[in-house]
């Protein structure tokens, strides 16, 4: 095998899957459920607090992946933070992973500032770690892997 094809080839193993899902900051979670529910003509699936983030999410199945609502539930939340600065909106896309500690340590190698060296757990069942926007090109990015 050469090098390329090895690169490849541990790439097809270890590599991002799918955008999981496209998380959305909003002011008031049961506004944007209305908005959401008649935009994409279907109920969300599950709501969920994130304690440990200070926020309240819903979630759309669309397709292979989901959108995700993010309210803040205190004024120390990432999310109050961020709607303060920019408003609501796009907050992060979140890659499905097979092996989340792999792909830290792939992309720490590669040069990319994680705002979380080791995985914690997110809301919807998953293992998840952030990436600074700074090495990213203004795009806060989730990788997500299932518990
Ligand atoms: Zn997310």
């Amino acid at each position: 095998m050469t090098q390329i094809e090895l690169k490849v080839f541990l790439c097809n193993i270890i590599m991002i899957k799918k955008i999981e899902h496209l998380g959305i900051a909003v002011k008031n979670i049961e506004a944007s459920t209305k908005m959401y529910e008649t935009l994409l003509g279907k109920p969300a699936y599950k709501s969920e607090k994130v304690e440990s983030e200070g926020v309240n999410t819903l979630f759309f199945e669309l397709g292979e992946s989901k959108i995700e609502l993010l309210e803040a539930t205190n004024t120390d939340s990432p999310i109050a933070k961020f709607i303060e600065k920019k408003g609501e909106g796009i907050h992060h896309i979140a890659y499905d992973v097979d092996n989340i500690e792999a792909e830290i340590k792939r992309l720490q190698e590669e040069g990319f500032e994680l705002i979380h060296q080791k995985p914690k757990d997110g809301a919807d069942q998953k293992k998840i770690a952030f990436l600074h926007p700074k090495s990213t090109g203004g795009v806060l990015v989730e990788l997500c892997q299932d518990r």
